[in-house]
């Protein structure tokens, strides 16, 4: 389970994260939708700590951390907490000089230890899932955009996080191949895989998520269960920011 308390988070003088708390079962899907700029990279960021909050505390599994501003956080910590997290960003972030393997193999033995054949075995069995199998000796700019995200997932799932964290994961790529990417996201919720998602495509947010918050300048003004906030919405700037995307 992920679970955050008071985040606050500001660069220079502009507040970015005003006090945001969230609570994440495992096995769950969080869904995080909101304008631009209201904050929602920076507290996804927050939760896998590149980006370190300026206050609040934030639980996963049982490595706990609190932040003070200006109390530098132990190396050590920062590690353990990380591990337990996988990020797919929006621009896929793959390592160009390396095939679709071996962007899988590569933390799992540098990072994790395992040998070659075990990480080449586990990185078969994750792009297996991803639909991937016969991409495996590809290279990045040989493959699409869809595919390269869906091997950023198996990269981020070659780790063993208990939750992954996606970041618009599907907001470089053409409609097509973002319904792939969906697809293999949707798969892994049913799997009972712990995951909060950035995100804006709104029907993608009220299919997959059991939870949703919404974010605005910094605070999260609206959250509950998505046939709640998209059918039924509390707030009049909920109401507002819906009908746009619609
Ligand atoms: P979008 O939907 O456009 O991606 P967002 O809701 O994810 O927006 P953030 O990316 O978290 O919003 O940005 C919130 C605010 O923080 C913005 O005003 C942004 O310019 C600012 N910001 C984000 N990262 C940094 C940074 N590293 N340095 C300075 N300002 C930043």
């Amino acid at each position: 389970m992920i679970q955050a308390s008071g985040l606050h988070k500001a660069f220079g003088a502009q507040p970015v994260l005003k006090g945001v708390d969230l609570s994440l079962p495992k096995g769950k899907v969080l869904v995080i939708i909101g304008p631009s700029g209201s904050g929602k990279t920076t507290l996804l960021r927050c939760l896998n700590l590149l980006e370190v909050p300026d206050a609040g505390s934030l639980r996963l599994g049982d490595a706990e951390l609190r932040f003070q501003e200006g109390i530098k956080l132990r190396g050590k910590d920062v590690r353990s907490l990380r591990k337990r997290t996988g990020m797919v960003f929006q621009s896929f972030n793959l390592f160009p000089h390396m095939t679709a393997l071996n962007n899988v193999v590569e933390a799992q033995v540098t990072v994790q230890r395992k040998s070659r054949g075990d990480a080449e075995r586990r990185a078969r069995e994750l792009l297996d899932k991803v639909g991937l199998a016969d991409r495996a000796d590809f290279y990045p700019h040989k493959l699409s955009g869809g595919q390269q995200q869906r091997v950023a997932i198996a990269r981020a799932m070659a780790m063993d996080p208990e939750v992954l964290l996606f970041d618009e994961p599907t907001s470089a790529l053409d409609p097509e191949l973002a319904a792939e990417v969906l697809k293999v996201i949707k798969q892994l919720a049913a799997e009972g895989m712990t995951m909060v998602i950035v995100t804006h495509l709104m029907k993608f947010a009220a299919d997959v998520a059991d939870h949703v918050i919404l974010m605005d300048e910094g605070v999260i003004i609206e959250e509950g269960a998505p046939r709640d906030v998209f059918s039924n919405p509390k707030s009049a700037r909920t109401a507002q920011f819906l009908n746009i995307l619609a």
